[in-house]
């Protein structure tokens, strides 16, 4: 999508601190970090956000999901765990609208969010 600042990261538009890079997906760290740990997975098909899911991405869906785990993992998050959230539209707190699973690590994380 031309106006979207996730895939012009993509595209090589706009910079990021690429973590992980496949066919399928991208992950990058934060600009804003909200913990010593915090980066962004997403897809590198423009989806808007979860609810426009197809049953058809499910395979993408559970890919992007098992690869914010190995991440975390790799990145120091194993033994404490880490925070894996999907922010969805207004009420959702959703500002970049190109489907991300933000994973926040490396501190205590409070519940619930405001
Ligand atoms: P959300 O509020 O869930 O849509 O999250 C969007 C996230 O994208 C925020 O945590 C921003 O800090 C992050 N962000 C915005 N622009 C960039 C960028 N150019 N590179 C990396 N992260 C970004
Ligand atoms: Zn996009």
């Amino acid at each position: 999508m031309s106006d979207c600042l996730f895939c012009k990261i993509i595209s090589g538009e706009i910079p990021a601190k690429k973590i992980y890079e496949d066919g399928d997906m991208l992950a990058f760290h934060d600009v804003n970090p909200q913990a010593p740990l915090h980066f962004l997975l997403i897809p590198k098909r423009h989806i808007g956000n979860i609810m426009e899911l197809e049953e058809g991405d499910a395979g993408l869906a559970g890919r992007l999901l098992f690869k914010a785990q190995e991440l975390a993992v790799a990145l120091g998050c194993g033994e404490k765990g880490a925070r894996f959230v999907i922010n969805c539209k207004t009420d959702g707190g959703q500002t970049v609208d190109h489907l991300h699973i933000h994973v926040l690590g490396g501190r205590p994380l409070a519940w619930p969010p405001g």
